[in-house]
C-alpha cells in the first residue's frame, strides 16, 4: 500500500530519509525529530498498521535485523543503553499508522524517561484478567 502513508513513501524512496539499513523485509532510518541523537526507526517494507495488525511471520521478518541495528546505533552514538519502543494505536501515542520500532539510545542522566505511573490491582482483578487473557490465547 502506498497512498498517503509517509513511511510507505520513505520505503519506496519517494520521500527522502537518512537511511541507515535496509534488507528485503525492512528499512531503518533516523527519526526526523529525535528523542536523542541516533534515534532510529525500523519499519517493514510491507504496510501493516501496528502490532495488532501484524502476523507473526511479518513481525519476525521485520525484527530479525533489530539486534544488529540496535548495536550499531549504540556504538555510533556512544550510548550505554537503548530503549525499544513500539506504539500501537492512537491511545498509545502512535501517530504514523505504519508499524515501526523506535530505537532510542540512552545514557545515564540523559533526562529521558516515561511517566511510569505504576498502579495496583483491586482484589480479584488480576485473577479475572489472567483468566480472560489466558482464555483468549487458548481460543
Ligand atoms: P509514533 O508516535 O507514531 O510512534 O512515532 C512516529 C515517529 O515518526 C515520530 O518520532 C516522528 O518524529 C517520526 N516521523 C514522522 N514523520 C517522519 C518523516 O517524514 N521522516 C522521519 N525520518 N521520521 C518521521
Ligand atoms: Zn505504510
Amino acid at each position: 500500500m502506498s497512498g498517503p502513508c509517509i513511511f510507505c513513501k520513505i520505503v519506496e524512496g519517494a520521500v527522502p530519509s537518512r537511511q541507515v539499513y535496509s534488507d528485503e523485509h525492512c528499512v531503518a532510518f533516523l527519526d526526523i525529530s529525535p528523542l536523542a541523537p541516533g534515534h532510529t526507526l525500523v519499519v517493514p517494507r510491507r504496510h501493516v498498521t501496528n502490532l495488532l495488525d501484524c502476523s507473526a511471520d511479518a513481525l519476525v521478518a521485520v525484527t530479525r535485523a533489530l539486534p544488529r541495528i540496535a548495536s550499531a546505533v549504540v556504538a555510533a552514538t556512544g550510548a550505554t543503553g537503548l530503549n525499544l519502543l513500539q506504539n500501537s494505536g492512537a491511545s498509545s501515542g502512535q501517530v504514523v499508522m505504519h508499524l515501526h520500532f523506535h530505537l532510542i539510545p540512552r545514557r545515564e542522566g540523559d533526562g529521558l524517561g516515561y511517566r511510569w505511573n505504576a498502579g495496583s490491582y483491586q482484589t480479584g482483578e488480576a485473577e479475572a484478567l489472567q483468566d480472560r487473557i489466558t482464555q483468549l490465547l487458548q481460543g
